[in-house]
C-alpha cells in the first residue's frame, strides 16, 4: 500500500510513500494562503516566485474572465489574436534594447527549449556546421524538461540521474558573491579559456544572469555578463538570457539584464510573466537571429509550435500585470522589500548559517547542510508562515504587494529558527 490520502495525485520532488500533505489550500487572497483547515499562511516564495502582485488580483481577475467570455484560446497556426500581438510589442517595448521578436511557449522550460532550438537553427540557417553545444554556468537551472535539464548544473542531482540520456554540454564556473573580486577574476580566466578552446563548436552560451535561482540563489557581479557578452561577440557566439526568474523585477531591476547594462541576443521570461495565473512563457530574439530565419520559403522557418502558445487568456492577464506593475511603480515596492530584507535578514546569525544576502526582492539564508532546515517548514506554518526551504538554501522572495508587517512576519520566522538552533 502506497497510496496517501491524496489517492491519484503525485506531488513533484517528492518521496510519495508516507508522503501526506499537510497544506490544502481552500483560497488565497493578497499574499496570504488561506488552508481547509482554517490557517493562514503567508507565502513568503510567490508560489515558486510567480505570484508577483499577490493572489485574487481583482484587476487580474477581471481581464481573465473578459477574455474567456470573448474566447479562451485560439490556435496561433495560421490564426491571430490581438492579446498575443499587443502582449508581444509590450515585451519588445520593455525588454532590453534590440529584442524586437516575441515567441511565446507555455512554460519557463520550453521557452528555454525554444532558446536553445533557436540558436541550434540559426547556425544551420546561415551554414555554419559543427556549432551544436551550449556553454553554460555550473549551478545553473534552467528547467525539467531534457534539452534544458542538460545545461543544468552537471553535479546535481537530476543532471545526475539522467546522464547518456542527455546531450553533453560545456560546463564553466560562475563567479560567486555579488562583490568578490577573487572569484570573478577566476571565473573570467576560466570563460576566456573555454572560448579560446571551443567557440567553433559553440551553438550559444547560455546563463541566468546575476541571479542563478533553484541552484542555489548564487548572486553574482554584472561585469561577469560583460565579459561574456564581449567574448560572445568576438567569436560569433550568441548570448542567451534565462530571466524566467530574475524578470519582472525580482532582482531589483525590471530585467536582471540591466544591472550590466547589456542585450543578450536571446531572452527567456516565464514564471512573474502571467503573475502566477496562466502558464506562458516569452523567448526574444533580436534582429540578427530572427534575420537568420528569413527566406522565400518554409525551408529557414523556425520549426517550432506548442499548441497552447500565445494563449490569449494568459496574454491578457500578462499585458495587464505589466500595466499594473508599470502604473503602480513596482521597482519602487521591490526597492522597499529589498531595503527591509537587509535590516531584517543580513543580520540573522545561528549555528548551521554559511551566509546571509539579500538581492532585490530575494532573501536567502545558505546553511551549512539540509538537515539545519529540517522541520522549518512546519514551524514557519505553526507560525503563519508558507516557507519551502531547499538543499543548502533557506529563502524569501516574497509578493511585491507584501506590507512591512507581512513581511516582518517571514524574516522574524526566519530569525526565530536560527536562534533556537
Ligand atoms: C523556473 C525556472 C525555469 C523553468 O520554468 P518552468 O515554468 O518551471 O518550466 C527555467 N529557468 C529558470 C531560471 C527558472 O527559475
Amino acid at each position: 500500500m502506497t497510496s496517501t490520502r491524496d489517492g491519484a495525485l503525485w506531488y513533484p520532488y517528492a518521496q510519495m510513500r508516507g508522503l501526506d500533505c499537510q497544506y490544502d489550500v481552500a483560497r488565497a487572497e493578497g499574499c496570504t494562503l488561506e488552508l481547509a483547515d482554517g490557517r493562514k499562511l503567508i507565502d513568503a516564495i510567490s508560489s515558486w516566485w510567480c505570484v508577483i502582485h499577490g493572489y485574487n488580483h481583482p484587476e487580474l481577475n477581471a481581464v481573465l474572465r473578459q477574455q474567456v467570455d470573448r474566447f479562451a484560446h485560439v490556435m496561433l497556426g495560421g490564426l491571430s489574436h490581438e492579446p498575443a500581438r499587443a502582449l508581444a510589442n509590450k515585451l519588445a517595448s520593455i525588454a532590453p534594447r534590440g529584442l524586437n521578436h516575441v515567441f511565446f511557449a507555455d512554460s519557463g522550460s520550453v521557452g528555454m527549449e525554444v532558446a536553445m532550438k533557436m540558436a541550434i537553427q540559426y547556425h544551420k540557417n546561415l551554414g555554419i556546421q559543427g556549432r551544436d553545444r551550449f556553454l553554460a554556468l555550473y549551478r545553473a537551472y534552467h528547467g525539467d524538461t531534457t534539452g534544458v535539464m542538460s545545461i543544468g548544473d552537471p553535479e546535481e542531482g537530476m543532471h545526475h540521474l539522467f546522464r547518456g540520456y542527455l546531450p553533453e554540454q560545456l560546463f564553466v564556473h560562475p563567479p560567486v558573491g555579488f562583490d568578490n573580486q577573487d572569484s570573478l577574476g577566476r571565473a573570467i580566466a576560466e570563460l576566456t579559456a573555454a572560448f579560446a578552446q571551443h567557440h567553433l563548436s559553440l551553438a550559444a552560451m547560455v546563463v541566468e544572469p546575476i541571479m542563478q535561482g533553484a541552484g542555489g540563489f548564487n548572486f553574482y557581479p554584472p561585469e561577469y555578463l560583460r565579459v561574456a557578452r564581449s567574448l560572445c561577440d568576438q567569436h560569433g557566439v550568441p548570448l542567451v538570457f534565462d530571466e524566467v526568474a530574475t524578470g519582472f523585477g525580482r532582482t531589483g531591476k525590471l530585467f536582471a539584464a540591466e544591472h550590466a547594462g547589456i542585450s543578450p541576443d536571446i531572452l527567456v521570461l516565464g514564471k512573474g510573466l502571467t503573475a502566477g495565473y496562466l502558464g506562458m512563457s516569452a523567448t526574444l530574439a533580436n534582429d540578427r537571429i530572427y534575420e537568420a530565419f528569413l527566406g522565400d520559403g518554409p525551408s529557414n522557418a523556425f520549426m517550432h509550435g506548442p499548441t497552447f502558445m500565445g494563449h490569449a487568456t494568459a496574454a491578457a492577464v500578462a499585458l495587464r500585470s505589466i500595466e499594473i506593475f508599470e502604473r503602480d511603480d513596482y521597482l519602487k515596492k521591490i526597492a522597499r522589500i529589498e531595503a527591509q530584507l537587509q535590516r531584517e535578514v543580513l543580520p540573522i546569525r545561528g549555528s548551521g548559517i554559511k551566509e546571509t544576502r539579500v538581492l532585490g526582492a530575494v532573501g536567502v539564508i545558505e546553511v551549512t547542510s539540509p538537515s539545519v532546515h529540517l522541520g522549518l517548514q512546519s514551524f514557519a506554518a505553526d507560525r503563519g508562515v508558507w516557507l519551502r526551504p531547499f538543499d543548502r538554501t533557506v529563502y524569501t522572495a516574497p509578493p511585491y504587494i507584501i506590507s512591512e508587517v507581512e513581511l516582518l512576519q517571514i524574516t522574524s520566522v526566519l530569525r526565530d529558527w536560527f536562534a533556537l538552533r
